[in-house]
């Protein structure tokens, strides 16, 4: 017997239609590529996303089309993720970081008709227009004043939305149709394509307004300093119109001058990025010797949050941090380190060591770690396997069936990632499986050693790879990042590592250079760092 209640199709432009009507006078603030600070409201940008809808359906963009945006966070984009969305067609998120022939790939394989841009990208897109295969026409998300030269088939994005009338009804479709694409930075082979559904972005962004997820509030103000092109910016540009949450679009400007000017001149409660990005905002109030106002709670994710970044922002500038791990096929959120009753009980030095890890999953992710065979292991906290995940906000397959198996038949998606789970569902994230060190047998877990390794208070970035041994197969390597204007000594650092953990867990070796390779979405580029090192030899 079924059930007898409404079908109601969980579709994105709903998001906007709500906060329209709910939170139709809460701001959303953009630091424009232009210059000047703009500021509209949820009842504008929804009324400007049915315009491009409008406009984009009388040029003849149909259902399933793939268009690609080249821009930051900023209420145009959001304008055109919704607008897209709402006439069924596909919004294509690209990661200005990429090299220009990765990019070229991305949008021929995406097969793009359009391509979005901020005019920080003019060049970059100028680069890029002779080797594009499908794009028919060039937006530049800017006014008639500000157009670009040298791109052809251009126009202004306010010229393009002039086109359509801000009363455009939506589209009417399946909530299975795809509304999203995001390529994977893809360190090995080509990148991959996950494509994104309107009901799985619906229902991820409901899971992550959960109090225990992201805890989003119509009170809180949000900035996002995560990008929109980085999985889907976490959710926030989904979830905060979803709660009616006051957004701050940071646009180009990452620094942390930039990032603390808004945080306070705008009275933000609430922010979310990766690691790289807090180490130098975290340096910028360390020289600068500001404040945080108003924020109350920082997400960090992408890679992991080491424990003294953690201390810093909880303990010096009274800064909550929820520790979260996701990825790009996970749309992107798989687990939140909000702490349970039993934790929460527990002082704040036992504490810590919850926050460290990667979190639990909220309802909605199913996880699991498997040995070598797919055997289940077990949930101890100790036993440590690949991690495969399933839900409805995770991936199936790759767009157009690229890449390598990563999907079993039971519907699991193996992540690529090393980690222990515990019977309260905390994960502990130990390695890439590509990154793993196996010294005579047993694992090491780089992350771990990184973590306390940037703990030194001379030590601004660390990484650890393997490197040959003729006993042992591999032992880790230490590479280490000063501080600006700080020196420091092997035996400092071997000296702070000592007691915390394993003996046979210690560097064979330390070495200081002045940076490390970051991948396009800010992680350490371990691939790059291994080959630069691949000639090294051990002392001895
Ligand atoms: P991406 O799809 O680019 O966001 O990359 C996802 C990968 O980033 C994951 O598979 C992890 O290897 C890594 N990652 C994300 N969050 C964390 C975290 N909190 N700690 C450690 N690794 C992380």
């Amino acid at each position: 017997m079924l059930g007898l209640m409404q079908e109601w199709p969980l579709l994105v432009h709903k998001i906007i239609d709500h906060a329209s009507l709910y939170h139709g006078d809460r701001e959303v603030v953009t630091r424009t590529t232009e210059g000047p600070m703009a500021r509209t409201d949820y009842r504008t940008l929804a009324r400007r996303a049915r315009q491009l809808a409008d406009a984009l359906d009388k040029r003849g963009v149909a259902n399933g089309d793939r268009l690609g945006t080249l821009a930051w966070n900023s209420a145009r984009h959001m304008e055109c993720w919704f607008g897209i969305a709402g006439i069924g067609a596909v919004v294509h998120t690209l990661n200005p970081r990429l090299f220009p022939e990765q990019l070229a790939w991305i949008i021929n394989h995406a097969q793009d008709r359009m391509l979005f841009f901020d005019i920080t990208f003019a060049e970059l897109v100028a680069e890029l227009v002779p080797h594009l295969k499908s794009v028919e026409t060039y937006v530049a998300l800017t006014d008639r004043d500000h157009l670009p030269q040298n791109i052809p088939h251009l126009v202004a994005y306010e010229d393009l939305i002039a086109e359509g009338s801000g009363d455009f009804a939506w589209k009417e479709f399946d909530e299975h149709t795809a509304c999203g694409l995001c390529y994977t930075s893809g360190t090995t082979g080509n990148p991959k394509g996950v494509l994104y559904s309107h009901r799985s972005n619906v229902l991820h962004a409901m899971m992550a307004c959960a109090t225990d997820t992201l805890g989003l509030s119509c009170r809180d103000t949000i900035l996002p300093v995560v990008p929109m092109f980085h999985a889907n910016a976490w959710s926030i540009a989904h979830a905060g119109p979803m709660v009616g949450a006051k957004l701050v679009m940071p646009g180009p400007k990452l620094d942390g001058k930039s990032l603390c000017e808004l945080f306070n001149g705008e009275q933000v409660t609430m922010t979310a990025a990766v690691p790289t990005v807090w180490m130098a905002a975290l340096q910028y109030l360390e020289q600068s010797g500001e404040r945080f106002s108003h924020l109350k709670r920082v997400v960090i994710g992408g890679a992991a949050a080491p424990q003294a970044m953690i201390e810093v922002f909880e303990k010096k500038y009274g800064v909550e941090v929820v520790h979260a791990w996701g990825m790009t096929e996970l749309s992107p959120i798989g687990t939140v380190g909000t702490p349970t009753a039993k934790v929460a009980a527990q002082p704040y030095e036992r504490q810590l060591d919850y926050k460290v890890r990667q979190g639990r999953p909220p309802f909605g992710l199913e996880a699991k770690i498997v040995d070598g065979d797919g055997r289940e292991l077990p949930r101890d906290g100790k036993a440590a396997g690949r991690l495969k995940v399933r839900g409805p906000a995770v991936a199936k397959a790759y767009f157009q069936g690229d890449g390598p198996s990563a999907f079993d038949a039971d519907g699991w998606f193996d992540t690529g990632d090393v980690a222990t789970l515990d019977g309260d569902g905390y994960m502990t994230i130990t390695d890439r499986a590509k990154d793993v060190i196996k010294s005579g047998g047993e694992w090491i877990s780089s992350i771990a050693i990184e973590n306390i390794a940037v703990g030194h208070p001379a030590v601004a970035e660390a990484a650890v790879i393997a490197v040959g041994h003729p006993k042992w197969g591999e032992r880790p390597l230490l590479v280490v990042v000063p501080k600006p204007g700080r020196t420091v000594a092997k035996a400092d650092i071997l000296a702070h590592l000592a007691g915390r953990i394993a003996k046979w867990w210690m560097p064979d070796e330390i070495v200081f250079v002045e940076a490390l390779p970051h991948t396009a979405t800010g992680k350490i580029q371990k691939v790059a760092l291994r080959e630069r090192f691949a000639d090294y030899r051990l002392p001895g």
